[in-house]
């Protein structure tokens, strides 16, 4: 079942996570216990199930915005019988208020707004909490610009240096990089 799931985003082109970005997410979640997970982001539920069936103790909330790829991801989560633990939201995630605290939150929507989402919902994270940001590489775009062809490109890599540049300033967190999958970026809490 999540190959289909696999294959549908290959053909439409649906930007799920790398296998091996979200093989190490998996991990990392096991390796730190991890159970409440926030999610901006949601595509059709993919890197979402994925993390619920790391264990049975996790919930996870998700936000999406396209309404179609809500759509797909509550009926994907259903054929895995996860909507007990998936708790998935249509809206903006610029514009949503969560309730409750997450021991992760994982940052994959919008590579432009990546600020944004982190300062709006680093209240929702525990004290211990970690927060996970992928697409740092933007596909080798962000350290090789001659690969960049359009203007939205542009944009983009730009928007993510200033994404790190606002993490390697930032005095709340402190942010490992690592090259796996498309670029993920680790923000701890100094403590
Ligand atoms: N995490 C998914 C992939 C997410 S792709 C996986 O690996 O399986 C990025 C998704 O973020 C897209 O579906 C896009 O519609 C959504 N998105 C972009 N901006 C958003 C926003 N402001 N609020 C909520 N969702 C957003
Ligand atoms: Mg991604």
């Amino acid at each position: 079942m999540l190959e289909e799931i696999e294959l549908y985003a290959k053909e439409n082109r649906v930007p799920i996570m790398m296998k091996d970005g979200i093989e190490y997410l998996c991990n990392f979640i096991k390796m730190n216990n991890i159970r409440n997970i926030l999610e901006i982001g949601s595509a059709i539920g993919y890197s979402s199930i994925k993390m619920a069936l790391v264990s049975d103790d996790i919930n996870i909330t998700t936000i999406e915005k396209d309404e179609n790829r809500y759509n797909i991801a509550v009926s994907n989560i259903d054929k895995f019988n996860l909507r007990n633990r998936i708790n998935i939201i249509l809206g903006d995630a610029l514009e949503t208020e969560i309730e409750g605290e997450f021991d992760l939150i994982f940052i994959d929507a919008s590579k432009g707004n990546n600020i944004n989402f982190f300062n709006n919902y680093s209240k929702n994270l525990s004290s211990y909490g970690i927060i996970i940001t992928d697409n740092l590489l933007f596909h080798g775009l962000v350290r090789d610009e001659s690969l960049i062809e359009t203007r939205n490109q542009r944009g983009i890599v730009r928007k993510i240096k200033q994404f790190v540049e606002f993490l390697d300033n930032n005095n709340e967190f402190e942010t490992e990089y690592l090259d796996i999958g498309d670029g993920i970026a680790i923000s701890r809490r100094i403590k």
